[in-house]
Order: C-alpha cells, then structure tokens, then sequence
C-alpha cells in the first residue's frame, strides 16, 4: 500500500485528506480511526505541534515528532490593520515565499443577492451581522496580466498547495480566535492568484474547509478571470463553490486591451459557459466588474453589459477601481458608479456595489502585492 506521508517525501501534514491521513496511521501501525483524530486535530481544532494532539497516545504524537512531521501551519510574517477593520496578512511559507489573506470582519457585502446563506446576510436587515470574510490566495503571484491589477506586475511564483491553501485559512483563524462552525466565516478564493490555474489543489482545499475546518460550501465563491474549461469542470463537482466571473468589459475590443487573456476564452465562450452552468436552487452566478474612469464605465457600457448577460440567472458586482501605483486608470465618482448600477437594475439585473475594504493598508481587490512599505505607495 502507498504510504502518502512517506513516498511523496510529505513533511507537513496539512493538506492531507482524512482517506490519506487514515492510511498514513495504518502504515504507522495505529488503528485506522487515529486518521479521524488526526484529521479533526488539524482542521477541527487547528493544533499546530503534533505532539499536542492530546486525543493521540503520547507514543504516536512521540513517533510524529522523531519522523520530523509537522502540522505546516504557515508563518504570519506581517500584519496591518485598516482603519475600518480589515486586516492583510503577509503568510509565509518554508520555501521563504509568501503571499497575503485579507480578513474582512464585516465582509465587503460582495454576497449580497446570490442565493445563498452568506448572501441572506448581507440582506437581512440592511445591517451587518456577525460573520467575517476570508480572502484568500491561490497562488503566489499571478500569470493572468489584468492591467487595472497589482498582483499581476508580481508575474507567478508558484502554484500554492492545498495545504497552503487552507492554512491561511487556519493562521487567520487562529490569530482572530474564531472558530467554524460556530462562528460564521465567508471564504472568497479572491486574493493573489488565478485558482482555475491551480484547479487540483484549489479543489481539493475545498474539500478540506467543507468536511474538516466546517466551512459549508454556502459560504465559499471562486472567483475566475474566465479560464472556460475549468468552469464546466466546476459545474461537474459534487461539491464546489459559488462561482463569480471577472468580466470587466461590455465588449471583446475592451475586454481583450483590459485582460489579455480574452485572447484565448472571448466573451462569447465566457458568458456560453455562464449560461451553461448548472446552478443549485436559488443559486445565482455573480459577474464582476471593475469600473475604471471612462473607459468602461459608460451608460453605453452598461447597456451593453445588460445585453450581454440578458437570461444569465447571474448578479453583478460593481467594484470601483482601487487604485495602486503603476495602474493607469482612475477610480471613476461614486455618481458614475450609481448610473452603472441603476442602469443595469433597470433592465432587470440585480447590482450591487461592492465596499471597498482596506484601501488605505492595501488590502482591497487588485491591490495585493505584498506591499510592506505601506509610506512608500
Ligand atoms: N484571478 C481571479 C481571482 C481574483 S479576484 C479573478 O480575476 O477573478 C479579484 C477581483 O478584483 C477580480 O474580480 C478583479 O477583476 C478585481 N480587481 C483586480 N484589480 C482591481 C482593482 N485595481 N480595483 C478593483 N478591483 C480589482
């Protein structure tokens, strides 16, 4: 039988499935249910050392340590606070690379009208309420070349394992003292990184934050610049997240000059695999948009936009640019942004408008760049 813990030379246990974390206490000559303990220390309880999983005999925890086995919890190298709340972590990782996760306490309304339990939230009561939202990276650095974007002047690093992915989740967790299920914690697969180009792990840390941290997937939207194939293999899965769409133009010609990678995936692919999606009960699709100043930010535009989508039981954010140095776009008045939206609700699509969180510490959308010299921007 494969060992998953020693063939693939695995040092971490983080990232390991309750399958492979049973067969690696069999191999380990334990009792196949040391794999549940196991699986419910790292993702239930989040132990960080394995010799404090104190539901395992002290000669098993003894053996994890001499084996040189470690949870891999990654390492908060930074922190900043924004001044309303949100807070962008710099995570690093053994290999010295490292990327960011944003923890917005009162999220950024972005689930607002999507059919589902984060998004009933939002509306109920026109308030906040108490749940937070998670913003993480799939990637260190990203290969996708949107113009109004941060992260793309980084290029791509490396794809992040699923263990990686998940335990920005645990060291957020861990660092706020909040705990799922019982507090409610939204996960938007939005931070640095294309995670359609990094499928495998991306889904399988899905699968981790569902069935061991006890994140439904209600909770969790993807979020994709338009990588087509990967859309249809989300709709196949029988356990995904909401999907949301980054369309940010209302024609090819914009589209293309704005996210080269129109190129490859137009439009016309895009919103097909859109309309094709399967969508659960109640569920809506989102498509994103970033308004940038008079250049797709018209009425023209959002008519335009309406079309488009016309019979898509989708929803659109708007978000108005966040601005970053290097980025040669502006951020258009908040009356434009207000004729986009009214415009497309007019013609029948629900739109809303997205907080800008964490502006002044660099933590909003497009801005993760792992900026530490916050003066110098
Ligand atoms: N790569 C995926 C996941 C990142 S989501 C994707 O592109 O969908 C980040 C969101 O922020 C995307 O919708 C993106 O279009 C948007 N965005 C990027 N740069 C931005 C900026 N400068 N201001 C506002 N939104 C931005």
């Amino acid at each position: 039988m494969r060992n998953p813990v020693k063939e693939e030379k695995q040092t971490v246990l983080l990232g390991l499935t309750l399958g492979e974390l049973t067969e690696f206490a069999e191999q380990s000559g334990q009792p196949s249910y040391r794999g549940r303990q196991l699986f419910e220390a790292l993702y239930r309880q989040r132990i960080q050392i394995p010799e404090q999983i104190s539901t395992l005999p002290q000669g098993f925890r003894d053996s994890l340590g001499k084996a040189g086995l470690s949870v891999g919890t990654p390492k908060i190298e930074k922190k900043f606070v924004s001044s309303d709340g949100t807070v962008r972590y710099l995570i690093g990782f053994d290999d010295g690379q490292n990327v960011e996760t944003v923890w917005m306490p009162e999220g950024d309304r972005g689930e607002a009208g999507d059919g589902s339990d984060a998004g009933d939230d939002v509306q109920a009561a026109g308030h906040v309420l108490d749940r937070a939202t998670i913003c993480v990276s799939s990637q260190v650095g990203c290969a996708v070349d949107c113009q109004f974007c941060l992260t793309a002047l980084l290029g791509v690093k490396r794809n992040l394992t699923a263990g990686e992915i998940v335990g920005q989740i645990c060291a957020v967790l861990n660092d706020q003292h909040v705990s799922p299920p019982h507090d409610r914690v939204n996960i938007v697969f939005m931070g640095m990184g294309e995670p359609f180009l990094n499928y495998e792990n991306f889904i399988k840390a899905v699968g981790l934050l569902v069935e061991g941290v006890g994140i439904p997937e209600s909770r969790m939207t993807v979020s994709t610049a338009g990588i087509v194939p990967r859309i249809y293999d989300l709709g196949a899965e029988p356990m995904r997240p909401k999907l949301a769409i980054s369309l940010n133009a209302s024609n090819d010609e914009l589209r293309t000059r704005l996210m080269p990678i129109n190129r490859k995936w137009n439009l016309e692919k895009l919103v097909a695999a859109a309309r094709d999606f399967p969508l659960r009960n109640r569920e809506r699709l989102t498509f994103e948009y970033v308004l940038l100043n008079e250049v797709n930010d018209s009425a023209q535009n959002a008519r335009e936009l309406g079309e488009l989508i016309r019979g898509v039981r989708a929803k659109v954010n708007l978000i108005a640019l966040n601005p970053g140095p290097g980025i040669a776009f502006q951020t258009p008045a908040e009356g434009r942004v207000v004729q986009f939206q009214k415009i497309l609700r007019d013609v029948g699509v629900p739109t809303f408008i997205r907080r800008p969180r964490g502006r002044d510490i660099y933590a909003a959308c497009g801005q993760l760049k792992r900026t530490v010299e916050l003066a110098a921007s």
